[in-house]
């Protein structure tokens, strides 16, 4: 695929410390963004953006030893480094964008709630993320107000976006299916993956996003709201294969074993850590 810029990022939440996932997914980003052709640095950027939307999770600790082991493996990103925790106006702005579309509704559904009233069996729907659950949209029309302290979405109408993954190929999923209605912000007032990510990659001008597979399911949802929000040519995607611990099991932020920084306390060069995730 020939682009006339490259712009990507590397966004990893502050929920833990690096690991090997993390590597692979890096290797693959700045991997990428070395053997591209386009010529001079304008075109060819990767950006750090920290994903610390959910405050209960993240931890100030992390994102300081994330920046250290990056740096420590020798990844160079284009400064200024992006956190969403400090976007909320701009978060704001796009949920006005939306709800001047008349798409953005707020819901006090708790996820027992939503359990008990999705007729669907304990399997995902069809091309959903693990453990998701399909929004019947119960408070679509209920006229709650948008404020703090009730979820805020927006619709998803029925519709199957397609897209060429530049690993997986060509792709259809439509949200309305999968997830229903996207969950935009939570009760607590913590901004949702799905939402800050789609509004970043906007708004950032991300024109290539380079992720694990485990995210595959999220790429119909987020060039959807992208194209609500107004980007008209959505990004192109390469999912590529997870890290694995076992032939069936994803490598996990508790997995201590695969930490960056106990890997080079044990003595592991960053050309070793390449060399195990490129292996692996
Ligand atoms: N913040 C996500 C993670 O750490 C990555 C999201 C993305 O690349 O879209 O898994």
């Amino acid at each position: 695929m020939s682009h006339e810029r490259f712009v990507t990022r590397f966004a990893p939440a502050p929920t833990g410390w690096l690991h090997l996932g993390h590597v692979l997914n890096a290797e693959h980003v700045w991997g990428r963004i070395a053997s591209s052709s386009l010529p001079g640095e304008k075109q060819r950027r990767v950006l750090l953006r920290i994903e610390d939307h959910d405050r209960e999770r993240c931890r100030p600790e992390y994102e300081a030893g994330i920046l250290e082991d990056l740096a420590w493996l020798g990844y160079v990103w284009e400064a200024p480094l992006v956190r969403q925790s400090e976007r909320d106006a701009i978060y704001r702005h796009a949920v006005s964008v939306l709800a001047g579309q008349g798409l953005v509704y707020a819901c006090d559904c708790t996820r027992r709630a939503i359990e008990e009233r999705t007729s669907r069996d304990k399997a995902a729907p069809d091309g959903a993320l693990p453990g998701e659950l399909r929004y019947p949209g119960r408070c679509r029309d209920r006229g709650i107000a948008v404020t703090d302290g009730v979820g805020w979405r927006v619709r998803m109408d029925p519709g199957v976006e397609r897209f060429v993954d530049a690993q997986l190929g060509p792709q259809e999923q439509d949200p309305s299916q999968q997830c229903g209605d996207v969950l935009i912000r939570d009760r607590l007032g913590n901004w949702t993956y799905q939402f800050a990510a789609s509004v970043d990659d906007f708004a950032q001008g991300i024109d290539v996003v380079i992720r694990g597979a485990d995210l595959l399911a999220s790429t119909g949802r987020q060039i959807r709201l992208a194209r609500l929000l107004g980007r008209d040519a959505p990004a192109t995607f390469q999912h590529h294969r997870l890290m694995m611990k076992s032939a069936t099991q994803k490598l996990s932020k508790s997995d201590g074993a695969t930490g960056i920084r106990d890997l080079r306390a044990r003595g592991l060069s960053a050309v070793g850590a390449q060399r195990l995730v490129r292996s692996a």
